[in-house]
């Protein structure tokens, strides 16, 4: 090592606290910065009256990789939360995802062959081959019914666009199911981290050098003399000074509130489609660990337009934004001393199992580089 550091790691979530674990592991000295007030980037819970405020948002973990799986559970127990959200439309309540619930509630449709019958019609009508927006795929993968009570209202104020100008992929991550199982994932593996994800970020950040309340931008220059490497995972576009123009994201704002009565809606999640709702959904956050407090915290939702003062939670990644992000993603492949990871970094909509999977490769890589040296 010719500096302090061998990475400097910028921003303290999955990526940056994972990347930092293994390197510390391999023998490098690390030091990760974030310019919250704490570490753990959108994954920190806020523990009030002893229910865990997922903060940034609600996070449910899931994977099917088994290595993600044993990898999480170094840090943390997990406990045995299901997410199986409802969707609140004109008035009455669905179950998530579609599944053979939902089609009931919708057509009283009793059996699969049945509930088969309406969908496969709709799509025959409405649906297209080569689906190239979110409408068209949602359309042809299960029909108009569903899209209009239950997709497109909920996905145009989520992302503050039509759902015709949106990239389909986004609506492939809602199973479509004929059995009876409100289970919103497929994975093998889920659960809460009993404790708190903090539990996991303390975990694996431990013995680790860290510093809060640090702008990486208000001491770039400073800051990047400290370190051999660099391992940034903030938005790959401010990195750049915007220089091929800003990427889009979706901002949200959360709204909170205490109410005196145990349980509010008897559901860690309710979505909220009609867009005469101006949030997406309603959190009550204790129902993700069984809580059994006096009380009870609730999230209302609100998706946002964003902009510089704003947090960037959703990457919107549709074929302009995309363009933009390639000629960012070869100039940051042209910088041999950063790394670039993370939801923002990579521009990319990933799931927490996914970040920590990026994160270990990222890691690997490098090892198998140095090696070779
Ligand atoms: N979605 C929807 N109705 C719902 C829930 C989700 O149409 O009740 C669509 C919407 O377009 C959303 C996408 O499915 O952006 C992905 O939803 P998911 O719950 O996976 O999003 P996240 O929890 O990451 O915000």
């Amino acid at each position: 090592r010719e500096k302090k550091y061998d990475y400097l790691i910028v921003g303290a979530g999955l990526f940056g606290s994972v990347f930092a674990h293994e390197m510390t592991k391999l023998g490098k000295k690390c030091f990760v910065i974030d310019k919250r007030s704490h570490l753990g980037g959108n994954v920190y819970c806020e523990n009030n009256e002893g229910i865990n405020v997922h903060k940034y948002g609600a996070h449910i973990f899931h994977t099917n990789d088994k290595k993600i799986w044993d990898y999480v559970n170094q840090f943390a127990t997990f406990n045995n939360y299901i997410n199986s959200p409802l969707s609140l439309s004109k008035g009455k309540l669905y179950n998530l995802p579609f599944n053979m619930n939902t089609f009931y509630q919708l057509w009283g449709t009793k059996t699969p062959e049945e509930a088969k019958a309406v969908i496969d019609a709709q799509i025959e009508k409405y649906g297209v081959k080569s689906p190239k927006n979110l409408e068209e795929q949602a359309l042809s993968l299960i029909g108009k019914d569903i899209y209009e009570t239950l997709i497109k209202e909920y996905t145009e104020k989520q992302w503050g666009k039509k759902a015709s100008e949106l990239p389909a992929f986004i609506i492939k991550r809602l199973p479509v199911r004929y059995t009876y199982n409100n289970n919103y994932f497929n994975d093998v593996y889920q659960g809460i981290p009993i404790g708190g994800y903090n539990t996991i970020i303390n975990g694996l950040l431990e013995g680790i050098e860290t510093k809060t309340n640090v702008d990486f931008f208000s001491e770039r220059e400073s800051l990047s003399s400290i370190a051999d490497k660099i391992v940034y995972t903030g938005k790959i576009d401010e990195f750049f000074d915007y220089k091929y123009g800003a990427l889009e994201y979706r901002s949200l704002r959360f709204e909170n509130q205490w109410h005196e009565m145990q349980n509010y809606q008897g559901n860690a999640v309710v979505n909220y489609n009609d867009s005469e709702y101006k949030f997406t959904r309603i959190i009550e956050h204790k129902h993700f660990e069984f809580g059994t407090q006096k009380n009870t915290i609730i999230t209302k939702e609100y998706p946002e337009n964003w902009d510089k003062s704003k947090e960037a939670y959703y990457p919107i990644n549709n074929d302009v934004n995309q363009q933009k992000f390639k000629q960012y993603k070869e100039d940051a492949l042209a910088l041999k001393n950063v790394i670039f990871g993370g939801r923002l970094a990579e521009y990319r909509y990933y799931d927490m199992h996914q970040i920590i999977a990026s994160s270990l490769k990222k890691v690997e890589e490098m090892h198998k580089k140095n090696l070779t040296i």
